[in-house]
């Protein structure tokens, strides 16, 4: 099954970046509150992520890089059906297949930590490990056995960024934990976690600028079920830059042409040329009404309702900022 493994992981790793996005989202499921992201070559060397969760119990180990839905997959039409529906059990095996990996973890309720590794397929452990309650995962030579998706990476630089951009937009979506991200030995961003405005306003303007808050308009709308806050920079700030933009539906970081559009739209109405905003905007939607897993590598968004949220979050921000010309 490695050769499924592999197809798997195609689809859910592309490159360092998602793995990073992957193992994060991980260590905030499992409850962390300090996450270290040490990075090294863009990634490509290695990624490795420690977190401070529950951990994983010695049973759980031994199973967590077994493809759960191993046993459903017995056609390539199977195997096409289950990578279009989403990848629950999927990220650890697929990352797995196309790396040198270990997994360290003490479950909280442990006395002692186990490490399981897998080299490119076979998976060695649990053994007993040095660990304190928590997770680590080591994700060393991504592609080593796939050169023509080792190929298609870009330089390391280029792969940096990306994973920098994910861990700022990841940041801004969870106030209360620290981030800590580092490469090639040199740490590059440190956020400290906390629920107060003066942690909330550093770590903004740590990502959008620092006079970006002094010069942003602080919106709060609700229509119906719909609910959006978050700044906007006023339109006489010069410094928005394509890269401070972030958008967050029910605290899911997304990237969607529809509200990009919206906002972009009433930007422009008010001031009349095309020059890019930035802002920090948390919309929340019943989550009936949106379908933000489309695909699990991408950001899109479905809208039940497109029009609705569109003129919402135009409607929103046009009305914030034609209250502040004056
Ligand atoms: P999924 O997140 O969809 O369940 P994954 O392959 O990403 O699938 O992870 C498999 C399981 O391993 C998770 O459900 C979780 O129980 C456990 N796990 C993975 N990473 C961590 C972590 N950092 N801390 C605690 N448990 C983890
Ligand atoms: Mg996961």
């Amino acid at each position: 099954n490695q050769l499924i493994d592999q197809i798997a992981a195609g689809e859910v790793v592309e490159r360092p970046a998602s793995v990073v996005k992957e193992l994060v989202e991980n260590a905030l499921d499992a409850g962390a509150t300090v996450i270290d992201i040490d990075v090294q070559t863009g990634g490509k060397k290695r990624i490795k992520i420690t977190d401070n969760g529950q951990g994983i119990s010695q049973d759980d180990l031994a199973m967590a890089l077994q493809r759960h839905a191993t046993s459903k997959i017995h056609s390539l039409d199977d195997l096409e059906s289950l990578l279009s529906m989403g990848f629950r059990g999927e990220a650890l095996p697929s990352i797995a297949s196309v790396s040198r990996f270990d997994l360290i973890s003490r479950h909280q309720d442990a006395e002692m930590a186990y490490q399981v590794s897998a080299h490119g397929g076979d998976i060695e452990g649990p053994v007993p490990a040095a660990h304190p309650v928590g997770t680590t995962v080591i994700v060393a030579d991504l592609f080593f056995n796939t050169p023509a998706r080792r190929r298609f990476l870009k330089t390391d630089k280029t792969e940096y960024l990306r994973i920098d951009d994910l861990i700022k937009r990841v940041s801004l979506s969870r106030f209360d934990v620290t981030f800590r991200l580092s490469h090639n030995g040199k740490m590059i961003r440190n956020a400290q976690g906390g629920d107060t405005d003066v942690l909330r306003h550093q770590r903004i303007n740590q990502l959008c600028g620092k006079d970006f808050i002094e010069n942003a308009i602080f919106i709060e709308q609700q229509r119906g079920n719909l609910k959006m806050s978050g700044w906007v920079a006023k339109p006489s700030w010069n410094r928005a830059q394509p890269d401070r933009q972030f958008f967050y539906i029910n605290n899911r970081m997304i990237k969607d042409k529809l509200v990009g559009h919206a906002i972009r739209q009433a930007y422009q109405d008010v001031l009349f040329h095309g020059r890019f905003p930035a802002f920090v905007l948390y919309l929340d939607i019943d989550p009936e009404l949106v379908d933000v897993n489309v695909h699990p590598t991408k950001h899109e968004v479905r809208f039940r309702d497109s029009k609705l949220v569109h003129d919402f979050i135009f409607g929103s921000i046009h009305q914030s900022l034609a209250q502040t010309r004056v």
